[in-house]
């Protein structure tokens, strides 16, 4: 597959900062669309010559697990990270499960919503299922990178009455508002805690999603959330450790993880297709494939959301 198009990943972030130890050279890369050059000979439904958006777990789509929806623990599943989308080919294992095709070519300006699509859209709307979303409910989401921000658009078209989004970065919080929040929290930790508490008549959000994965975030996240409420997280866990007896004593339900993509990219890639959403406007940055690590840095200084390289 040719990647046309390929974002940075605030996840990379992690390995970019040496939190997460690298050995030697890496590839670098797990979003990505492109155009279909050639399929192997067990590809049946894939076609060269199509338009694709695969997620950062190749999957069957076929064993038990996936057809669960946990296609990211899929018995089959291979990271697409250590193969690695920030190049000018790539080779994508289990095509048939892994890929889904647009309808035809997509004009231009869809493509960094496609893009999305393949990991922080996916993921934020994991995070709003996983923290049980729905109509009449009150949603809060820690964290304001791409997948917050995309969490709170899925939360919105989920149909949650009202969303609180705990960012404290004016261009995040505009686009915030743009992607349906409906209240901003500057505070963070107990002070954040105490302000949703005062949102919601002092018993919690129904539903909270954590996009961060730090103590402070996943524990913001849980002391926010009302007895019985669910908190959905996505933010790829680091040093985070629970404690038991408030865990016990607080009725909050936990789901989380990496987020089966796979599941949600049909739906997205309709809404997307039928311009219903517009998830690409995440990307405040495009840079040829040549400037990624200036990518990088503007991403690491919070000078940029998130950046495309194209082409
Ligand atoms: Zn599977």
């Amino acid at each position: 597959m040719w990647p046309l198009s390929r974002p940075l990943c605030g996840s990379d972030l992690w390995p970019y900062r040496g939190i997460e130890p690298v050995q030697g050279l890496a590839p670098m890369g797990h979003e990505y669309v492109g155009i279909v050059e050639e399929v192997g000979s067990a590809v049946s439904t894939i076609r060269p010559g199509q338009f694709v958006i695969g997620s950062f777990f190749a999957s069957d789509n076929t064993c038990e697990i996936c057809q669960a929806g946990y296609q990211s623990s899929c018995i089959h599943r291979e990271l697409m990270g250590s193969i690695g989308t920030q190049a000018e080919l790539a080779r994508v294992p289990l095509a048939d499960g892994t890929l889904v095709a647009t309808p035809d070519l997509p004009p231009a300006d869809l493509i960094p919503g496609f893009l999305a699509a393949s990991d922080v859209l996916g993921t934020g709307w994991f995070g709003a299922v996983a923290a049980e979303v729905g109509p009449g409910k009150t949603v809060a989401v820690v964290g304001d990178g791409a997948v917050g921000l995309l969490a709170m658009l899925a939360a919105r078209h989920l149909g949650a009455e009202r969303i609180i989004a705990m960012s404290r970065h004016a261009s995040r919080q505009k686009l915030a508002l743009e992607f349906g929040a409906t209240d901003l929290v500057e505070e963070r930790g107990d002070e954040g805690v105490a302000r949703i508490k005062a949102l919601t008549s002092g018993l919690g959000a129904h539903s909270v999603i954590e996009a961060v994965g730090t103590q402070e975030s996943m524990m913001q996240a849980i002391r926010s959330t009302r007895p019985g409420g669910h908190v959905g997280y996505v933010g790829v866990a680091h040093d985070v450790e629970l404690p038991g007896e408030e865990l016990f004593f607080s009725h909050v339900h936990l789901h989380g993880g990496p987020a089966p993509v796979r599941r949600f990219l049909p739906q997205l890639v309709d809404l997307i297709w039928n311009r219903e959403i517009n998830p690409g406007k995440v990307f405040d940055l495009t840079l040829p494939l040549d400037d990624v690590a200036e990518g990088y840095r503007a991403m690491d200084e919070r000078r940029a959301i998130k950046a495309l390289l194209w082409p």
